[in-house]
């Protein structure tokens, strides 16, 4: 009986349906409301902003509203009418959505002109919504631009983009445009707090207001981490576990770090680093979060208008030297170490110069002193460091080939549609012998479940390893991808990039680099079938824990 039911995500589950229930935007909702309730809607219409902050479900909630048979007098569609309902099913024929990411989406384009001028048979209003839209094609636009010029009547076009700099200026000048922004941190915990009125789940509110801070604006990022929350821990959710999750050090160490650092208490900073160690914290995470409360300090300082003490600003000069691409013995745990001993060596007659990066890893120290510019914002948490647009500014959120997130990491790895056959020595003349990247990647896919005991044996990276899938190996470098549903999790994998390193060298025996992905995973080759059943057991597992909960695990 509960077979046929999936885990759906929170996200889905709580998606706005109407005007009324879309959290924030108050200017383009009423811009919309004023449109429906006038009969003024544009035939092409632009939602951009960040990802995760709703464009497409605004873009179906107009949809609805276009649609209505008993729209409320303030213009919101009344999700009960024939229309609304298949609207919101999924099973209006008239409401078509194209991913414009993949390559289906780009076939589609072509197909949707050629079927444009047919009138709508289960709609009122035929409507388009095309998601990720910057990044349709030359011809894909070429495709378009005569449909935007002269739409039939009873067409709508509505795109969504995280990057409408990207759209050609004869589309941009034919839509009408809404801005969607972040969500406030206070607009984010109010919908999480109703998320887990509904559910019954006790909760630290500090938990709350972190998870609220760590989405960085982005609501369904902040859904995302909550459903993970819920589902990974049982009982009342606590900030240590969102901590956990995430591989966070608590503020109390950041702070003892940063006093004995300062202060030269070369003891009490080691004895905070045991700890975090003994609790499995990622230093990389912690570094850069003891990086980014030093810098708050001095910009509190500076703005003031106090002099920055000499031994904070040698403090902060020491940190940004620690070059976190340095492996091998003591690595990243030893500089933290030097970092406190060399507050004993007078630095104000002449401060130490900045130490040369090791070789093949130019701005590491830069790397590790740069910050987001959110941290400027009026948030003082440290732990905005992580926050998943802070952590790969450049990358788009679907790109299919981030930016490697470390110098080190020089990887020209596999785009993610390249199936692992075409990884052949003569695909990649004069890298590395490619037959051992690609021995290595037929290992990681056919001993996946095996590298799931072995990194998921730290629960807290558990989640991480269960949803992503190795896609390529290239120079000792591991790509990883996650679904771009959970896009958020690869930005989590990348801080604690350290831990998943660890796992997959000792799978595959020697030392390994990783970089994360968010893709479309049906363009992702599938795994070993086994694997996939260690996967749907473990989702069972996650959906149905209490009636499970006697089943010995069968692996
Ligand atoms: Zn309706």
């Amino acid at each position: 009986m509960t077979e046929g039911i999936a885990h759906q995500a929170l996200y889905r589950r709580w998606r706005a349906q109407t005007f009324s229930e879309i959290v924030g935007q108050e200017a383009v909702v009423a811009t919309l409301r004023n449109a429906v309730l006038t009969g003024r809607v544009a035939h092409a219409i632009l939602f951009t902003g960040p990802r995760g902050t709703g464009k497409t479900s605004l873009a179906r909630i107009l949809a609805k509203a276009v649609n209505c048979s008993n729209l409320a007098p303030n213009g919101d569609p009344c999700d009960r009418c024939p229309a609304c309902v298949s609207i919101r099913e999924g099973r209006a024929l008239d409401l078509v959505e194209i991913d414009a990411a993949s390559n289906r989406g780009i076939d589609s384009i072509r197909d949707l002109r050629d079927r444009l001028a047919y009138a709508p048979q289960d709609l009122r209003r035929k409507v388009y919504i095309l998601d990720e839209a910057h990044q349709i094609t030359k011809d894909g636009w070429n495709a378009l631009l005569k449909s935007l010029e002269e739409p039939p009547e009873f067409v709508t076009f509505m795109f969504a983009s995280t990057h409408p700099q990207d759209f050609p200026p004869a589309i941009l000048s034919r839509v009408q445009r809404f801005d969607v922004r972040r969500f406030t941190v206070a607009e984010i915990v109010g919908k999480l707090d109703r998320i887990l009125a509904a559910d019954g789940r006790d909760v630290d509110p500090e938990a709350v207001r972190l998870v609220a801070r760590l989405a960085a604006g982005g609501m369904r990022d902040a859904e995302s981490i909550l459903d993970q929350l819920l589902s990974s821990t049982s009982g009342r959710i606590e900030a240590e576990d969102v901590r956990d999750l995430l591989g966070l050090a608590d503020a109390e160490s950041v702070r003892g770090y940063l006093v004995a650092l300062v202060s030269g208490d070369a003891a009490s900073g080691i004895s905070v680093l045991d700890g975090l160690e003994e609790r499995g914290r990622d230093l990389r995470v912690f570094l850069d979060q003891t990086v980014e409360a030093l810098r708050d300090r001095m910009l509190d300082d500076v703005g003031a208008g106090r002099p920055v003490e000499p031994a904070v600003v040698s403090a902060a000069r020491r940190l940004a030297a620690i070059d976190t691409s340095r492996l091998g013995a003591g690595g990243l745990r030893l500089q933290l170490e030097l970092a406190l001993l060399d507050a004993s060596i007078p630095s104000s007659a002449s401060p130490p110069p900045l130490p040369a990066p090791g070789p093949g890893s130019p701005g590491a120290a830069g790397q590790a002193a740069a910050t987001p510019a959110s941290a400027r914002g009026a948030e003082p948490a440290v732990e905005h460091r992580v926050a998943p647009e802070a952590a790969s500014p450049a990358v788009p959120t679907k790109a299919a080939v981030p930016a490697p997130a470390t110098p080190r990491a020089k990887a020209t790895a596999a785009p993610k549609q390249e199936p692992p056959a075409q990884l052949s020595p003569a695909a990649a003349p004069g890298a590395e012998p490619a037959t051992p990247g690609a021995d290595d990647l037929e290992r990681l896919r056919h001993g996946w479940p095996h590298v799931i005991s072995i990194i998921g044996a730290n629960p807290s990276l558990r989640p991480l390893i269960l949803d992503c899938r190795p896609i390529g190996v290239e120079a000792n470098v591991v790509t990883l991808a996650f679904p771009e549903e959970k896009a958020f999790f690869k930005d989590v994998a990348e801080r604690r990039r350290s831990n998943l390193e660890t796992g997959l060298a000792q799978f595959l025996g020697h030392d390994v680099g990783v970089r994360c992905v968010a893709t479309n995973f049906e363009l992702v080759p599938p795994l070993p079938s086994d694997v996939d059943e260690a996967r749907i057991l473990d989702e069972a597992h996650r959906i149905f824990a209490e009636d499970l909960a006697d089943v010995p695990e069968i692996t």
